[in-house]
């Protein structure tokens, strides 16, 4: 199966990058805000990287957050990494979810993810949550290159 993480179209929906990361933005966000950590080379696992890149991965973590802070005016956030199937990891590239939250966004002030499972409003997967729109997408990403890390 083809990387939907390693198709050249990923650059339209990232808006931030840096030693061999990209930052893009969920083609169906939970919430909003929602993006997406990602390594350009193609590995599944977090044990595929070497120290330094998982420093690099922390840091540039960080400063994508700093970003979305300023976005979404908020400082609370959910860090995710799904390691493995079991774990609920469906795209075979590494990723960490980075999810802005805010008081009342969702039930309970929880992780997000046991939401997916209980489907609540039609979270379950991505194939099921509405995708935005090219216009919108361009937009958020518009927004997102403005702001200074
Ligand atoms: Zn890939």
């Amino acid at each position: 199966m083809k990387c939907p993480f390693c198709d050249k179209n990923i650059q339209d929906s990232c808006f931030f990058e840096g030693n061999g990361f990209l930052a893009i933005y969920n083609i169906a966000p939970v919430l909003p805000g929602h993006s997406l950590i990602i390594p350009r080379r193609h590995i599944k696992s977090i044990f595929e990287l070497n120290e330094e890149e998982l420093y690099h991965m922390v840091s540039f973590s960080r400063k994508v957050i700093s970003v979305l802070k300023t976005a979404f005016n908020t400082g609370a956030f959910d860090w995710t990494i799904q390691e493995g199937k079991e774990a609920g990891q469906t795209i075979e590239h590494l990723h960490m979810h980075i999810m802005p939250r805010i008081t009342g966004d969702l039930p309970d002030p929880g992780d997000w993810y046991p939401k997916l499972k209980d489907n609540v409003n039609e979270y379950l997967d991505s194939d099921k949550r509405r995708k935005l729109t090219n216009t919108e997408m361009q937009r958020i990403i518009g927004k997102l290159k403005k702001v200074n890390p």
